[in-house]
């Protein structure tokens, strides 16, 4: 250890580690990245995070300055984006436009990385930048690893599709995206896809696919997952049974919050409220950053969780960015909703401490979009989900739920731009059955307790972690 200190090793000198962070864009995307900084900030690595301006939303400015405030260390190297002509895509998500502006101005890293003072050692980029990415660091010789935001089944889906797209070009009909039959995972159907996927033109499709072909060269993955949840996609991608010579996948979930403010759900008014409810009575209900629902929808939700008889709270977001959700609450929810569920039920557009709040013994489940941050999220608190795919990788998230016995997915809900409603009496009833299943609510405790088992001392995302800062040190 003392020879590490000093920088100097037998056999001549070395840098000691200087990682380089190169977040994306969306609150599920930076959650990961920032509780990885944090963890090897505290534990004396030295890093630098790229800080691309403009930020998408408010709530990233804010999740930005929070990060650098709790971990003055902790280098922030800014990095302004070049405009992107937007008139180029069609009603993209911003989601999708803002990562393929970072991809259109990834050359500004290489300056970025090759003046830094110490030397970058190593890269730790977020999935969606990879294919961009990785040539820079290759070039530079720099080790590069990814971080995955999401589920290993997803991951897994990421490192198939390249292939199962060149397998359906030699078929009776190529480009015609169908179920997808991942080896070793299990057969997500076309339906759950995250539906840009079945059109290979699409701007997400393409980033998709060139990042899981790329990945390939990466170093190594990082997943905030652990391997008792989800054991299948693992075996898969680390046996090789996907992409023979995957690089190894570190999981080194549930990864713990950032925030080093201690303490409960944040909100007084919310802690005072939250303590008069029974154990396990309340419904929770949120749709992550970026999912807003029609207002209809909006509507028969209200009915639903007014119906249910439990006591609730829902964050309710009416735009996917922020900047935009100018509506006011009681006009969304129409004439006297919230006179009429005051006590019981608590509406709020704002931020709540959503990993301490599920941890409240007052709450008894958890209505998700099933964004797989609060998937982990929930079942390290012991929470039952009733996933309600919106968008996205949302679906293939609520499968790998059910697998691992720590939610219900409400299959038949709409999703992602589909008109059908689901009515307040179907959420009604949902609730009231997930609520009421006993055997959810123990296999969600078993893996409550593998959760803490695996990033407890010597558990498997522990011994990751470990090997992984071991690597950065140069020591593996
Ligand atoms: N989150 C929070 N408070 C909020 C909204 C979100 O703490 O008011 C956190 C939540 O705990 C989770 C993340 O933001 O860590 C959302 O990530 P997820 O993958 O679940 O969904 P996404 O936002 O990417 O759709
Ligand atoms: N993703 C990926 N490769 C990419 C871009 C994204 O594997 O090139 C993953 C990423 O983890 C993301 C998921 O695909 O979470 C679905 O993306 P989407 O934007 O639809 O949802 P979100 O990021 O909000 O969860």
């Amino acid at each position: 250890p003392a020879m590490q200190s000093t920088g100097e090793l037998e056999g001549g000198a070395y840098d000691a580690p200087h990682v380089l962070f190169i977040p994306s864009a969306g609150i599920g995307h930076l959650t990961p990245v920032f509780r990885v900084i944090a963890g090897l900030s505290s534990r004396g690595i030295d890093v630098s995070v790229v800080t691309v301006l403009p930020t998408v939303s408010a709530a990233e400015t804010d999740y930005f300055n929070g990060l650098f405030a709790d971990y003055p260390g902790v280098r922030r190297v800014d990095m302004h984006l070049l405009p992107l002509d937007a008139s180029e895509f069609t009603s993209e998500d911003p989601f999708f436009l803002r990562w393929e502006a970072l991809r259109r101005s990834v050359h500004l890293l290489r300056p970025i990385i090759t003046n830094a003072e110490p030397r970058i050692t190593a890269i730790i980029t977020d999935i969606t930048l990879t294919s961009c990415v990785i040539p820079i660091a290759k070039e530079l010789d720099v080790p590069c690893h990814v971080l995955f935001p999401t589920a290993a089944t997803m991951l897994s889906l990421n490192a198939y599709y390249p292939g199962y797209l060149e397998q359906l070009k030699g078929g009776p009909a190529p480009g015609v995206v169908g179920d997808v039959d991942i080896p070793g995972v299990f057969r997500v159907p076309r339906s759950a896809l995250p539906p840009a996927l079945v059109d290979v033109n699409k701007l997400f499709t393409k980033q998709f696919i060139d990042n899981g072909r790329e990945i390939v060269r990466a170093d190594g993955v990082l997943v905030n997952t652990f391997d008792a949840v989800e054991p299948a996609p693992l075996i898969a991608l680390r046996g090789g049974k996907i992409v023979p010579g995957y690089p190894p996948v570190y999981t080194i979930g549930p990864l713990k919050s950032h925030a080093t403010k201690a303490g409960g759900p944040g909100d007084a008014l919310l802690d005072e409220w939250l303590g008069q409810q029974r154990t396990r009575s309340v419904v929770y209900v949120a749709f992550g950053n970026r999912s807003a629902a029609r207002l209809d929808q909006i509507l028969e939700i209200a009915a639903g969780l007014e119906a249910c008889g439990y006591p609730f709270l829902w964050v309710l977001k009416t735009t996917k960015v922020d900047r935009e959700d100018d509506a006011e609450l009681a006009e969304v929810l129409g004439d006297g909703y919230l006179e009429r569920v005051k006590g019981r039920g608590i509406v709020t557009k704002g931020w709540v401490e959503q990993e301490a709040l599920l941890k409240h013994p007052a709450v008894g489940m958890f209505v998700s979009h099933g964004g797989w941050n609060s998937a982990l999220e929930a079942s390290s608190a012991g929470v039952p989900l009733l996933v309600w795919p919106q968008l996205g990788d949302h679906r293939v998230n609520a499968m790998a739920a059910v697998s691992a016995g720590i939610g219900a997915w409400a299959e038949h809900w709409s999703w992602d731009g589909e008109d059908t409603l689901v009515t307040g009496q179907d959420i009604a009833d949902k609730v009231k059955e997930v609520m009421a299943d006993e055997k959810l609510r123990a296999s969600v405790a078993v893996a409550r307790k593998e959760a803490a088992k695996a990033v407890a001392e010597g558990g498997t995302s522990y011994r990751n972690m470990h090997d992984f800062i071991a690597k950065l040190k140069g020591g593996a």
